[in-house]
């Protein structure tokens, strides 16, 4: 496993694979990995002939109230994690590399990122999208591998492969759970013991939606009211979207007719966390 620490030095290595015809497989990362980010990373692996994964905490998609300074890193754990994948390449730059003086330009994808996390973090789907066209520029993969835990990144990620003509196939990759039933989030740690059990209510109420679904309750307001009801039930937690949408466009449904993704975003405690599921209506 080789760790890259420049632009320049990832952009060879990338091209000497791709002159000899091999395939990239990339899963970028923020770092500080649970199972979730390796089973993207073997996911990537079956599919390509190289495996790169990127760790960087981008300044661009925190807001200046949000938890960069704080965001959890350790790079020897990370490496060492990733040993048994196995992964070739772990590219590593400093933020002062990805983002010298004088930068300026931004990649934005207006509609998909307008609700859910867009409406609460203003400029973050900016900076993921920027962060990972430069990553793609830089790793330049054939295949880059998204968790669904992210589900508006996932889309986001997608349409702008799609509306800028990227040559590379971005996939998604299912949300990867504890034994309980929490979503695997590097962010988890934040959580006091008793904050985690407050959580597991994320998960449950994502059960108890489709429950609903599928013992015939369609309309959205009914369903969103008992998912609330359920999390808020919870000490520590306070919702800060429940929402049904569109699984492609994300825009909000009022019922859930064949399938919808049930979004949400919930404070336990002053840690934010996400989740979500499709719904499927039998
Ligand atoms: P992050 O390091 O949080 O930026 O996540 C890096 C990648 O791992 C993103 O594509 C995430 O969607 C994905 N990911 C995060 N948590 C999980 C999970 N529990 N299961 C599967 N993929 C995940």
């Amino acid at each position: 496993m080789e760790l890259i620490r420049t632009i320049r030095h990832m952009q060879d290595w990338s091209e000497a694979k791709r002159v000899r015809g091999q395939r990239i497989g990339f899963v970028p990362t923020m770092g500080f990995l649970h199972e979730g980010h390796l089973s993207l990373m073997r996911h990537a692996r079956g599919q390509s002939d190289h495996l790169v994964v990127s760790i960087f905490v981008n300044p661009l998609q925190f807001g200046p109230k949000e938890d960069l300074a704080q965001y959890p890193r350790d790079l020897d754990r990370d490496l060492e994690l990733m040993k048994p994948i196995p992964v070739d390449a772990v590219f590593h730059p400093e933020p002062e590399a990805m983002y010298p003086p004088g930068f300026q330009t931004r990649v934005e994808v207006t509609e998909v990122t307008k609700g859910l996390c867009g409406t609460f973090r203003p400029g973050h789907f900016t900076g993921v999208a920027t962060v990972v066209l430069k990553l793609f520029n830089i790793v330049r993969p054939h295949l880059a591998v998204f968790g669904e835990k992210d589900y508006q990144q996932l889309v986001t990620i997608k349409r702008m492969a799609q509306d800028l003509n990227l040559d590379l196939v971005v996939e998604g990759q299912p949300t990867l759970r504890e034994p309980d039933g929490l979503a695997m989030s590097s962010r988890n740690v934040y959580l006091s013991s008793e904050e985690r059990r407050s959580a597991l209510a994320l998960s449950e109420s994502l059960r108890l939606a489709q429950e609903m679904v599928t013992a015939g309750r369609r309309a959205a307001a009914d369903i969103l009211a008992a998912v609330r009801e359920k999390i808020e039930s919870r000490p520590h937690n306070k919702v800060q979207y429940a929402v049904l949408v569109d699984p492609l466009t994300l825009e909000d449904v009022t019922r859930v007719n064949d399938r919808a993704v049930l979004a949400l975003a919930v404070f336990t405690g002053r840690t934010r966390l996400i989740d979500n599921a499709l719904l499927t209506a039998p």
